[in-house]
């Protein structure tokens, strides 16, 4: 990584004197890469349900009425939902990470984490279908100063995210805890698919997946960790990833003490 991008400018004054003025444009250039490579992915992303959509309601416009039995028109309706609901989860996804972008940081409010995190479990072992153990490990009392909304899909993520990664009968374990040194860690355990050590790095990147086609099947949109990175940033927290393939992953948000409530204060 050590190519960069030189902008020289030269300028003449009269017949003898010139100016010549180099600037390093390399961040300027990553920038300008990074934000083509993103619409295009959105592009991309948001093209590909809309083509099926399109299909099927040409499909049943065009059919005779009368040659659809109700079943059939209920099996094209649930395809078409099915799309409508991933450009739906792509365009949530997209406003949640343009708003965390955009607001300032703010010290937040006392949040108690555990109704959260139930809440999220509950909405885990729905699309779970009961096929995973979950365990949990909550403090039930432990606050941190935040803002709610966001660590509400900090939380949901991750959880999500070790359901449609660990197949059926995997355990899932949801910890809240303070820690020796006086942080607050929410870590959850699965015992999935796992990551290979050099995709690692690359998780929080924005519609980067590890396998693209088993991902999209899952209903993910590739931005979860993009958006989980960016709440963990205005908390001050560290996202931790540890994997092992075919073993399982830990994701942890990691909150510095100064975040944390003391208790009875
Ligand atoms: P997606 O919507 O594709 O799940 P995320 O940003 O949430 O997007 O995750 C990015 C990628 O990280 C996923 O596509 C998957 O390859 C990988 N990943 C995330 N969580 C896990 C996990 N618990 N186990 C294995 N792989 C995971």
């Amino acid at each position: 990584d050590t190519e960069r991008s030189l902008l020289v400018q030269l300028t003449r004054y009269g017949d003898r004197q010139f100016l010549i003025v180099g600037r390093d444009v390399t961040q300027m250039e990553k920038l300008e890469t990074t934000r083509k490579d993103f619409v295009a992915n959105v592009s991309h992303e948001l093209r590909t349900p809309l083509t099926v959509l399109a299909g099927f309601l040409e499909t049943v416009h065009d059919l005779p009425p009368e040659s659809l039995s109700d079943e059939q028109r209920e099996h094209y309706y649930h395809l078409m939902m099915e799309q409508a609901g991933r450009m739906q989860a792509l365009v949530d996804d997209l406003l949640t990470l343009s708003t965390l972008e955009s607001s300032p940081s703010t010290a937040g409010t006392p949040v108690r984490l555990a109704p959260i995190i139930d809440h999220a479990l509950r909405q885990a072992k729905i699309l779970s279908k009961d096929q995973h153990v979950f365990v949990a490990n909550i403090d039930p009392e432990l606050q941190i100063n935040g803002i709610e909304a966001e660590l509400g899909s900090a939380v949901g993520n991750l959880l999500t995210n070790a359901v449609r990664y660990t197949p059926k009968d995997g355990t899932i374990t949801v910890s809240w805890y303070k820690t020796e040194s006086g942080q607050a860690c929410y870590s959850v355990q699965d015992t999935g698919i796992g990551i290979a050590s050099q995709d690692i790095p690359r998780l929080t990147e924005r519609f980067y997946r590890v396998d693209r086609g088993r991902s999209r099947a899952t209903g993910g949109t590739g931005l979860g960790l993009a958006i989980t990175k960016h709440v963990a940033m205005r908390h001050g927290a560290e996202l931790n990833i540890r994997s092992r393939v075919g073993a399982g992953s830990t994701f942890s948000l990691d909150f510095p003490p100064s975040r944390v409530i003391a208790r009875h204060a």
